[in-house]
Formats: structure tokens, sequence, C-alpha cells
């Protein structure tokens, strides 16, 4: 791999080509953007193990894991658009309500334009190039600003783009905050950014001084809800792999356990058990497991191991893990009781290792909890007796999984994304095209006398009766 590549320094002259490029892209062809899309798969399969390598030196994140969910996401996310892309194109017809006879109407999909997308650190590779998937897919030019904090992989990734694309086409912008924020001084048409609520609100005032639209990937503390119907073994293995892949940096991870007092001892025990499994099958210790990721640096480290400090300041119980390693950026996988709202872990997303289990005697206990704090991104819900519609139906959240957590990821028919403090739009699939294509309502009329015809001045009797009757009937 050549590491050289020149840095791209003059951001409004990169926009300003980009901008032409999206006007000829405007009428671009199905097959010419599936192209595009198999390239880019292409270049994946190739160069697998460069992904993973990169990954690796970042935060030694497993190959196994960088498979499953950096590059299948991606490869995936692929596949679902060759397969599905000229039907997601083709105008959609729009039915005729009577007021409206005698015409047709239809929407055409178009390219919203010049994107920009800006990414974060913790699945590198997959959340800058899923949506540039769905860009592409639509017919939009990028600028990609990948995350600081992960070099190897943000270094791949510019490769990659330089292998593909010319820079009016698409292009990686590496740098920090002062990359980010001069990128987000510019009039893009549309901009995708994933990362922290507090950072989205940036990317928002900035879009609002351009009217650009905006698709806010954010965070949050995602609850997972352990009812006392609940199959305890089964939610304890799942809820312990979605909460310690990567190393508890995933942003749709469980956050905090509210599970019935009844069934509070049992799931600790059943979840000791599952880390375990995963983590130290052969009781070596878990820091040698070659399956857990780092945390990324020491800045998140610290952070982690000063909410964990206030934690037990404030009375929380270490009822598993607590051992952490500086020098290898280690933090066991910690369960945590006696939680209280004083607590910094009770307020912030934790976004690593550390997992609060909370306890309720009535269901509505847990859906106050819920509704007590921003919307989620996610929430999880493991139930086998009634509670599940009621928790749903009472709280609210970006998605809901019931009887798993952090899969409905990889589901390219469904919708992801968050609401209110959780996120703004929606990415994937078909929603992702949507993300970056404006809906552009067609009205067909017919040419000579038509309904409207007779809505027209001079006001008179006859005139008024259509329009009051448009009023009754319609
Ligand atoms: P972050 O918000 O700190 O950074 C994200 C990106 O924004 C980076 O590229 C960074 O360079 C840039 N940035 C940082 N500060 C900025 C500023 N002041 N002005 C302009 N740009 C700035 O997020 P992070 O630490 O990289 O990622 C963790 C956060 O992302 C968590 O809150 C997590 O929940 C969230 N996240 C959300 C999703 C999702 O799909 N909804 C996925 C992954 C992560």
């Amino acid at each position: 791999m050549d590491a050289q590549i020149s840095p791209i320094t003059d951001f409004s002259k990169l926009l300003f080509l980009q901008k032409k490029t999206a006007v000829a892209w405007r009428t671009s062809t199905a097959t010419e953007r599936l192209d595009k899309l198999k390239e880019l798969k292409n270049w994946i399969s190739k160069n697998q193990t460069l992904i993973q390598q990169a990954l690796w030196d970042d935060f030694k994140k497993p190959s196994a894991e960088a498979d499953l969910s950096e590059i299948f996401p991606v490869t995936s996310e692929i596949t679902h658009a060759i397969k599905h892309l000229k039907s997601w194109m083709e105008p959609a017809k729009a039915s005729m309500p009577m007021p409206m006879f005698g015409t047709g109407a239809y929407i055409q999909f178009e390219p919203k334009g010049c994107a920009l997308i800006i990414s974060p650190w913790n699945y590198p590779f997959n959340l800058a190039i899923g949506p540039l998937v769905s860009a592409l897919a639509a017919g939009c030019p990028v600028i990609l600003k990948p995350s600081e904090l992960t070099p190897n992989t943000s270094a791949l990734i510019a490769q990659m783009i330089s292998e593909l694309f010319k820079p009016e086409e698409v292009a990686v912008c590496v740098g920090g905050v002062e990359v980010s924020q001069e990128l987000l001084s510019l009039p893009f048409d549309h901009i995708f950014f994933t990362g922290s609520p507090k950072v989205g609100k940036i990317v928002m005032e900035n879009a609002a001084k351009h009217l650009t639209s905006v698709t806010l990937e954010l965070g949050g503390k995602s609850p997972t809800i352990v009812t006392s119907s609940a199959d305890i073994a089964d939610a304890a293995k799942k809820i312990a792999f979605g909460k310690f892949v990567n190393c508890g940096q995933t942003c749709i991870a469980p956050d905090y356990i509210l599970v019935h007092e009844s069934k509070k001892d049992q799931l600790i025990a059943e979840l000791v058990l599952a880390i375990r499994d995963m983590y130290d099958p052969q009781h070596r210790g878990i820091e040698k497991s070659p399956d857990l990721a780092r945390i990324v640096d020491l800045r998140h480290f610290s952070r982690l191991q000063s909410c964990l400090d206030d934690a037990v300041e404030k009375g929380a119980k270490v009822v598993f893990g607590g051992n952490i390693l500086e020098d290898e950026l280690y933090i066991e996988p910690t369960l945590l009781t006696e939680i209280n709202p004083e607590m910094e872990i009770a307020a912030e997303e934790i976004f690593g290792p550390i997992l609060p289990i909370i306890t309720y005697q009535d269901i509505q206990e847990a859906i106050d909890y819920v509704n007590r704090n921003p919307k989620p991104l996610a929430l999880y819900i493991f139930d086998s007796s009634g509670h599940t519609k009621e928790v749903l139906g009472k709280t609210s959240s970006g998605n809901a999984v019931v009887n798993d957590c952090v899969l409905h990821f990889l589901h390219n028919n469904l919708p992801f994304g968050g609401i209110g403090n959780s996120g703004l739009g929606k990415s994937h699939g078909y929603y992702g095209f949507l993300a970056f294509s404006h809906e552009k309502g067609v009205l067909k009329q017919r040419i000579g006398f038509n309904n409207a015809t007779l809505l027209r001045p001079p006001y008179g009797l006859k005139t008024k009766k259509i329009i009051d009757s448009l009023i009754k009937w319609f």
C-alpha cells in the first residue's frame, strides 16, 4: 500500500469541482452507479486483510470482529443496493385523488448533490463506507472525513478512495476537528454525520447557515429491560455479546440493564458465565483473550476509569470485573450494581465495557426510568409475557429489538437511526438511499381545458359552488 497520499487542503475548490460532478450525476443511470458499487466491493474483498490489519493497529480489534462488524455490514449494504437500486430509482407512481382528476403524478428520486460524510472512530470502516454506499447509490459525490482517532483505518480508506475515484467524485479529507469545522463551513447539499449528540448539535448549527439537510446518527444510553418472564440464560448470552463486542464501544450497545428484582441474581450469574465463555474459556484471564478489543485511546480510557471510580465512590458495587491495565488500554468487562442517579455512569453514555444493573419491581417503573432520560438510539427487551407491547408502546427509541440486541444494525430492510437526542433521519438500504435523495413530486397536467380551469376567476356563483363542493366532499 502506498501510504503517501498528498492531503487535500483546498476544500472550497474540491467542493466547487464536486458541484460540477453533482450536476452531471443527476442523470446518472443505475448501471453507472452499480459499476461504482461493484468496484468498491471488489476492492474491499481483495483487501480484506489490509482492513483487518488497520483495525488491529488502531485498537486491537480481533479480525473475526472486523469481518463481522466492519466488513460484512458494508459488503451486505453493497449487495443489497446492487440487487435493489434499479427499482429504488424508478419513479414511484402517486395515485390520483379525485380533485386532481385528469392529472398524472409521480415521485422522482433526485440525487441531493454534494454530500459531506463525517464518521466516528468506533466502527471506523463500517460507519465511513456504509453511508458512502448509500450516497453513491443515490448519485451523490462525496467528501468523506473519517475519524482522527483511528489513523490506520482512515489512511487505508483514503488509499482505497484514491484508487477508485477521482477527487471530484469522492474525496477523503483526513484530519481532526479543525478539518471537520472547515468542511462544515461549506455549502454542501447534504451532511451525513455519525458521532456524539454534542458534536451533532455543532453540525446542525453549521448546516443551518446554508439550510443544508442533515442526517444525524448519534448515540445515547440504550436501555435493556429484562422482565421476570425472560429466559435469563439466553438473555445474558445475548446481552454480554452486544455489550462487550468492540469492547463496549458501540453506539447501540446495551448501556444499562433494568432487570426485574426477582431475576437480578440469576442474571448476574449468567452474565458472568457468558463473559467467561466468550473471553476466558481456558481460565487464563480475560486480559489474555485475543477476542476482546481495546479502548481506542488514553483519553477514553481515563474517561471510563473516572466514571468507574465515581460510581464506586458514590456507592456502586463491582460484582464482576473492574480490573484495568493502563499500558494496554484494557478494561475488563465489568458489572455494577447499587446504581444511583447521582453517578456519572447513570447520566452519560458509557461507551465502554462497564454495565450497570438496576432493578425494578413493576414494569411501569422501568418504563418511567427510560422515559426520564433522552430518547435512546435503541431499546432492548427480553420478555416472554405480555410486557413487550406495553414497553414498546409507552417508550420512544430509534429502534427496538425483542429478545436480542444490536442485531438490527444488520437488517437491510429496517430503517436505522435515532430520534431526538439520538439522531435525526435514517440510514441503511432503501432508507440510506432516501437520505441522499430528494423526493421530487412531479404533477403532469393535460394541455388545454381541465378541472382546474373551472377554478379560475372571475369567482362567480358557479365557481364558488365547485369550491364549496371540494371542501364538502374531499
Ligand atoms: P465525535 O462526535 O467526537 O466525533 C465524530 C466525528 O466528528 C469525528 O470525525 C470528529 O473528527 C468530528 N468532530 C469532533 N469534534 C468536532 C467538532 N467540535 N466540530 C466538528 N467536528 C467534530 O464522536 P466519536 O467519539 O468519534 O464517536 C462516539 C459517538 O458516536 C458516541 O456518542 C456514539 O454513540 C456515536 N455513534 C453513533 C452511531 C450511530 O450509528 N448512531 C454509530 C457510532 C457512534
